[in-house]
């Protein structure tokens, strides 16, 4: 896509710190890492999220991500990874061409998980039905 930062990123026409590409997928350092390591994900056909990610690079892209993961966590010591995905402005998305986060974890390293609402039971139920018709 023309315009995409991402597509320019895979064409080469801005610079990245790349650290492994196949056929169908770029992995490169994030310009602004959470933590030593974090890298990102991307399919190289341009797509906007994970719902509109084709079917048929599924599965590839499940082994993709699990080499780069497995090379990012040996290779700075870290002792777990957080995987990521950001979709539509309301969950973070800031550049629309999906990617995955590999986040580098340390022990201690001082990073907090998302907070907890309490629902009761009650209010699970009533969710779930409108979830599930859609399914
Ligand atoms: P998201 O919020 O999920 O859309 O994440 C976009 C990510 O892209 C952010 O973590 C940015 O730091 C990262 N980013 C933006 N521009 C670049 C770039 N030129 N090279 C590497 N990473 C970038
Ligand atoms: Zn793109």
């Amino acid at each position: 896509m023309d315009n995409c930062l991402f597509c320019k990123i895979i064409k080469g026409e801005i610079p990245s710190t790349k650290i492994y590409e196949d056929d169908e997928f770029y992995a490169f350092l994030d310009i602004k890492p959470i933590n030593q390591g974090h890298t990102l994900v991307v399919p190289k056909k341009h797509c906007r999220n994970l719902l509109d990610f084709p079917k048929s690079e599924e599965t590839d892209l499940m082994e993709f991500l699990k080499k780069v993961a497995k090379a990012v966590t040996k290779g700075v010591g870290a002792d777990g990874f957080n995987l990521g995905m950001n979709n539509e402005g309301a969950a973070g998305q800031v550049v629309f061409h999906a990617h995955f986060h590999i986040i580098p974890r340390f022990k201690n390293d001082g990073l907090t998980s998302w907070p907890h609402k309490e629902f009761d039971n009650e209010e699970l139920e009533r969710i779930k039905d409108k979830i599930v018709k859609y399914l």
